[in-house]
């Protein structure tokens, strides 16, 4: 198998200790060399200033490649193009342009701010505008919740990648045929663009199926069955996350992906141990 690479997304920590947590993960990462690390933006855009200061400073303190994500929530369209222009002037070249999970949460009624950009493509158009940003979207293999089919999903992925977007990351999934057929209906809608998959490294696994459910991230039973008694041993947990995330990559590697971007959950040790599965280790990038 050829050494695949790599990207890595954190969220903004919220308190003192969870940034400490964060700043140690991104420098242990740091070595594996990622292609790019982003950072999510919080429902309702509710981690705004968080997310833009984590993203500067990745940029000016780091050898990484930070992009910002961007959401349409709770902002006018003049609000997120001077972010925009911001993170172009900190040199952040690269942005996740989402629509965002609404302010009351995933799962509740998503209503566009009147002065603001509505989906997704509105906001990749207004990037575009702006600057050549390297643009990173969201994409459905399962279908998102909102969407009424498959066909409806791709072609409004489709809808994305001619506003501008550069490649598109999946929403975590477990069977590797579900990312296969919906790359296959996407190259055959004309779609030539990378689509990355996500691979989740969440090892609470109540977290992980509450996630799940919200999402429609289908959990094989198997899976489900690792993670059987395990509640209160945390350690046995992540063992069982790596080498469950690793296999994955592996089946998808076997068919010809060669880049995975990571759901780091703000750990280390997770994303290193799966990497390290895969062949990833900082001498081989040195
Ligand atoms: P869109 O592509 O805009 O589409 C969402 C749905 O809206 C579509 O399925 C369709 O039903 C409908 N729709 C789209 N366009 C139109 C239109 N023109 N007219 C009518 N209906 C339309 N959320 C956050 O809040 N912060 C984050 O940082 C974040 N990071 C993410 C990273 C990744 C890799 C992924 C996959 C998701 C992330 N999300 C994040 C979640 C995302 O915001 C939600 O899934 C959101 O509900 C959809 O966002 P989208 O950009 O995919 O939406």
């Amino acid at each position: 198998m050829k050494t695949p690479t790599v990207s890595f997304e954190f969220f903004p920590p919220k308190n003192a200790e969870m940034e400490s947590k964060l700043w140690d993960s991104v420098k242990r990462l740091e070595p594996l060399a990622p292609s790019y690390v982003s950072v999510t933006y919080g429902a309702g855009g509710s981690t705004r200033e968080r997310t833009h200061g984590i993203v500067k400073k990745m940029a000016e303190e780091t050898s990484l490649k930070p992009a910002g994500h961007i959401t349409c929530v709770a902002a006018t369209k003049d609000e997120i193009d001077q972010v925009l222009r911001d993170y172009w002037d900190a040199g952040v070249k690269r942005v996740v342009a989402l629509r965002g999970d609404p302010t009351a949460g995933i799962g509740t009624r998503y209503e566009p701010h009147p002065g603001g950009y509505a989906y997704a493509n509105d906001l990749i158009a207004g990037a575009r505008k702006i600057a050549d940003f390297d643009i990173s979207v969201g994409c459905y293999p399962e279908v998102h919740p909102d969407a009424p089919s498959l066909k409806a999903e791709i072609e409004n992925l489709k809808r994305k990648f001619d506003a501008g977007a550069t490649r598109a990351i999946t929403q975590f999934f477990f069977y590797p045929d579900v990312y296969f057929k919906f790359l296959d209906q996407a190259r055959a809608a004309g779609i030539t663009q990378p689509i990355v998959p996500g691979i989740m490294l969440q090892s609470n696994f109540k977290g992980l199926k509450r996630m799940a459910d919200l999402c429609g991230t289908a959990i094989p039973t198997r899976i489900a069955d690792l993670y059987d008694g395990l509640d209160g041993d945390a350690e046995t947990r992540d063992l069982v996350t790596a080498h469950v995330a690793a296999e994955l990559c592996h089946r998808l590697a076997e068919q010809g992906v060669d880049h995975f971007h990571f759901y780091t959950m703000n750990r280390a040790g997770l994303s290193l141990s799966t990497c390290r599965l895969l062949g990833i280790k900082p001498e081989a990038k040195a």
